[in-house]
This record gives structure tokens, sequence and C-alpha cells, in this order.
């Protein structure tokens, strides 16, 4: 039986607190701080273990160094790479605010790789018109993130390590704070708050093949949608065309910003013919289809295409791209400088996520949301290579300064008491529980379907067949077993109610995706709706929870400049 104590109760109040300590979490803990708040942060890692650590190949700004560009330029190419389902006026924001905010990392300390004449180099990326991602090698997620905490350290900001934030607490109207679950010590754990950033980062984990940690388990965004919050465009997932064969880790668009080329089996560098200007460097949901069209008509090699980096040479390879030769290294045993890399499309980045507006606000309250969590909308139906790392710290920033805005004129809300009442005899039930089903098995059947049944190309047959299949997974679940009754690092536990949020999540997903009927941007039903539909689908889907079941709804999108146009590549 259940050894543990939940307790639940409120350990400390803070103005503003952040559930999330990836670039995200900190960029808006930092700037909550500096506009005067006091700031604590929730995080089920240690912050520099968190999945922005792992980003690679670049962040966008339109500095303009190697070639001309233009923060203009980088709004069109977000707006047509978004398939016109970006909200305008948040990609404008975004553009003309990224160069800033390099500069100011820049002076934090990220050391970026420099061109030749000692200006921060950019290297071309997927869809951008000018060589645009700033990069430091091939770790830029991993400087990015050490700089950050840095800062964090610097103005000594509070870390509830090892927290696993559960539930959002509301009072009426608003969200008043966060109960989690401490992972070192056992027990529940109230945190009040006048204000919640949520930035949990993203779900990769609904996926069989992903490049996404096993961290990325959509909880933030069910924490949301439980609270009464929409989710926006969920039915947008993005599949990377480069995961390595066969344990799907990220070979970075990098190469192919440094003149990779991708080959089928008969060596032929197939991206002439789906896009011909722009081969290979065409939006990553044009050539993740490429790609599996080609694997499709069996001209792939054991499931994958080839990445040719071999033409660069030595130097290059090993100067500007380290991190993923020793990948392929130790991996497969390829050295890149002699072999392709057997690759294939991968679950990568969720465009959908918190509804928010460009502050980060949420319709609830005191609950802002920032980075992968969150859905401004930046990325609309398609996310640019690089764009993810900067909306992380430009909207991570904004959602900070706008959350310790909103807490500096409020008083404090006590977190009501019959909230840690209810979550602890929710965990009481879980736990005491001494028959069910183990979450592994339910949490693999759920991966795979997903995978199969809603990933790149989606059929109504299938996606029908998903719903059921979540359906049942979801029952299934009711009865889902915890066999470790202790409190210290009960994984067992963690893995239980992030299975929880994976599996709301995926309900959510399917409900916009089968009623999407068009093909836009990562969403594409080649059979019975292969075109874009702007007359009817020019829109935003947004699902809540009701009753314990997805509700879809539908939003406008904003359009500022730029009118819908055929999108080539
Ligand atoms: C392999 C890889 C390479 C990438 N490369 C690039 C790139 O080169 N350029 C680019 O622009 N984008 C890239 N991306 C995308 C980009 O890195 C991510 O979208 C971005 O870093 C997400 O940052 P985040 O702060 O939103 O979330 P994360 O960095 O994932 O942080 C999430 C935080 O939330 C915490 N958390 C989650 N759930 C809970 C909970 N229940 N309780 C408490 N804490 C919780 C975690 O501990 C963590 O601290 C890449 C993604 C991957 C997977």
């Amino acid at each position: 039986m259940r050894r543990v104590g939940l307790n639940g109760r409120v350990i400390a109040e803070h103005d503003v607190l952040v559930v999330g300590a990836g670039l995200a979490g900190m960029r808006a803990a930092i700037a909550a701080h500096d506009a005067g708040a006091d700031v604590a942060l929730v995080s089920k890692l240690h912050p520099t273990r968190s999945h922005s650590g792992a980003a690679e190949g670049g962040i966008n700004a339109a500095l303009g160094n190697n070639a001309a560009d233009s923060p203009e330029s980088h709004a069109f190419d977000t707006v047509k790479g978004s398939d016109y389902l970006g909200d305008q006026d948040a990609i404008e924001i975004f553009a003309d605010e990224a160069p800033g905010d390099i500069y100011e990392l820049e002076r934090w300390g990220c050391i970026f790789s420099r061109d030749e004449n000692g200006r921060i180099a950019q290297r071309p990326f997927g869809a951008a018109s000018s060589p645009r991602a700033i990069y430091s090698a091939d770790i830029t997620g991993h400087v990015l993130l050490q700089v950050c905490y840095e800062q964090l350290m610097k103005r000594a900001l509070r870390v509830y390590e090892e927290f696993y934030a559960w539930k959002l607490v509301s009072d009426g109207d608003r969200c008043v704070g966060v109960i989690s679950w401490d992972l070192l010590r056992g027990g529940l754990k109230s945190i009040g708050a006048k204000t919640v950033i949520l930035a949990t980062g993203g779900a990769g984990r609904l996926y069989a093949g992903t490049t996404n940690a096993y961290a990325c388990t959509g909880d933030g965004a069910v924490m949301a949608l439980h609270a009464g919050v929409p989710l926006k465009d969920l039915e947008f997932m993005q599949f990377h065309p480069t995961t390595l064969f066969p344990s799907g880790i990220l070979i970075t668009e990098g190469c192919r910003g440094e003149g990779g080329t991708l080959l089928n089996a008969e060596g032929e560098r197939f991206m002439e013919r789906y896009a011909p200007q722009k081969l290979e460097l065409a939006s990553r949901d044009v050539v993740s289809r490429s790609e599996q069209t080609e694997i499709d008509a069996g001209r792939g090699v054991n499931g994958s295409v080839l990445l040719d980096l071999r033409h660069l040479g030595r130097e290059r390879i090993v100067s500007r791209l380290p991190g993923t030769r020793e990948v392929t290294l130790t991996f497969l045993g390829i050295d890149p400088i002699n072999e392709p890399i057997p690759v294939r499309p991968g679950a990568h980045y969720h465009m959908g996520g918190v509804d928010t507006d460009v502050d980060g606000r949420t319709v609830l309250g005191g609950l802002y949301a920032a980075g992968e969590v969150a859905c401004v909308s930046v990325h609309g139906a398609n996310r640019l290579g690089g764009n993810s790392l900067m909306e992380t710290i430009t909207f991570g920033r904004r959602a900070g300064a706008a959350a310790a805005e909103e807490a500096l004129g409020q008083p404090a809300r006590p977190v009501p008491e019959g909230a840690e009442r209810d979550a602890e005899r929710e965990l009481g039930e879980l736990l005491d529980r001494t028959a069910g089903e183990r979450p592994w098995s339910i949490r693999d059947e759920l991966a795979r379907s997903m995978h199969e049944n809603f990933g790149l190309f989606r059929r109504e047959e299938q996606m029908q067949s998903q719903i059921e299949i979540v359906a049942g997974l979801r029952e299934r679940y009711r009865s889902v077993l915890v066999e470790d009754k202790g409190s210290v690092f009960n994984t067992d536990l963690t893995q239980a109610l992030e299975l929880g949020s994976l599996l709301d999540l995926a309900a959510c997903m399917l409900e916009p995706g089968l009623a999407r009927e068009e093909s836009r941007g990562a969403h594409s039903r080649p059979d019975d709706f292969p075109e874009r539909d702007d007359e009817n689908f020019l829109r935003h889907s947004l699902v809540t929870w009701e009753n314990g079941e997805p509700e879809l709804g539908w939003k406008p999108v904003t359009v500022t400049k730029w009118q819908p146009a055929a999108r080539t590549y």
C-alpha cells in the first residue's frame, strides 16, 4: 500500500511563477524579475537538462550580416512558411524584435560562430530567402541554455527543481497558483502566484519516431486545457525531414544549410523534382513529404533516404557540424566525411498549443504561456527551422514582462483549500490502486498508433479509427496501475501522470485533424483534400475541454499585409 504522504499544502507565494525552465521559461523569468516582480520557476528537470539544450542548427533573426536581409523579409518567409495560417501581427512583432534579442543574448555571453570578417555568421535554413540562422556550430540550444541559466543564477532566482507541476489552481476567473508533486521528497506542494506562465515545451512523445526527449509530454497544454483555456491549431505536428535511422535522433537542418543533399536509392537528387528552386532547403513539410513519397514508391533505403555531406569536405564537417558527426559515428558507426547518412521524417515540433495573444496572455486571468507549449501563432501550419528558438526568447521575454506588470497591480489571492483537497483525493485514488494495467503498454500503443494513423499523411479512415483507439486507451487509463508506492523519485507515478496528459492531448488533436478538410502545411490529406482551401479553412482550430471530452471551435487568422498566395519553393 501507499507509503507516501500527500500533504498538499502551500509552501510559498510569488508574484510570478513560471512553470518550465527551458529557454522560454528562463527568458520569461528573467524579464519578469527585471520588471520588478518576485519570480520563481518550477521544473520537473534541472533547467540545463531542458530540451532546448538539444537544439542544434540555429536561431533566426534578420541581422543581414552575410547577405541583404530585413525583418520584413523574415516576416514574409515566416508567413509563407506557415502556409498563411500564422497570425501576421504576431509575426511582424517577432521579426522586428528578434535582432535586438540576439544582440542582448550576445551581450550576456552567447558565443556565436563568426564569419571571416568577425561578424556573427548566418547560415541558410529551409525556406529562408537569405542566410538568417545564427548559430554556435551545431550546439546552438546548448549555448543559449547555459547562458540563460547564468543569467538566472546572477539574479538568484528561486527554482523549485524536480517539481512535477500537475494542476493549475483557479479562484473564480483567475489563476492563483500551481499544485506540483515534489519528485525528490514526495508529497503535493502548492505554490501561490499572482500570475503564472506556462513554458513546458512540446509533446513529441505522442509519436513513436520523434526527436523529442522523454520529458516532452505536453503537460502544460493539458493543465491549461483542464483549467478552461482553449488550445489552438493542435492538428499541426511538424515532421522533420532528417532524423537518424533508426533511432530518430535529429540531424540538423544546418547540414542542408551547409550544402548537404538528399539522395534516393538510385542516387538521384530527388528534390529537383519536388522543389526545383529551393531543393533541400524547401520548407520542412515539403521536404518530409517528398522523402516519404520516395520511400513509399520503393526508392528508399531501408525505409530511409540518404543525406550526403561528403562533398562538403572534412574541414567544413568538422568545424561546422561536429555534433552531427559525433552522433552518426556513435549511433551508426557512420562517418559523414566518407558515407551518406540514412535519414527519414520524424515527429519534431508541435505548432499548436495554448492560445495566447502577442504578450502570452490567455483567456484565464493571470495565466500566460510562452515557447513551444504556446500558440501565439507565429508558425501557423508549418514552422521554419530556426524560428522556434527565436520564439522562446522573444515571446518568453514579452510574456515575462506582461505577467510581471499584471502581477504588480494585483493583490495576492490564497490558493483555495478545496483545490488541494481535490488534488490529494485524485492522487490518492491513483496510488491506492492495487490492480490494473501498467502505463507503458498504453503509452507504446498510443505512440505507435499516432505515428501510423495521424502522421505525415492523413486519411479519413485512419483518423476515424485513431479517434476510437485513443478513446479505448483513455478508458484503459482509468485503471492504470502505479506499482511504486514510494515518495522518492517515483518515476512510475510521474510517467503515469504524463501519460494522462498525452492521452488527452491526442484526443484534442484528432478532432480538428478530421474536421480540417484541406491540406495545409503539416496537415496533408493527399487522397480526399489535397489542396489548401482558404475559403473554408483559413482559420485557427480551437479545442476546449467540456465534460472530459474535446469540443471544437474556430477563430479567424489575422492578416495584415500578405494575402494568401500559392506556396511554391
Ligand atoms: C533535437 C531538436 C533540435 C532542435 N533544433 C532547433 C534549432 O536548431 N532551431 C530552432 O529554432 N528550434 C530547434 N528545435 C526546437 C526548439 O529547440 C524547441 O521548440 C524549444 O527549445 C522549446 O523550448 P521551450 O522552452 O518551450 O521548452 P523546453 O526547452 O522543452 O523546456 C520545457 C521545460 O518545461 C519543464 N516541464 C515540462 N513539463 C513540466 C511539468 N509537468 N512540471 C514541471 N516542469 C515541466 C521541463 O522541465 C523544461 O524545463 C529543436 C528541437 C529538437 C527536439
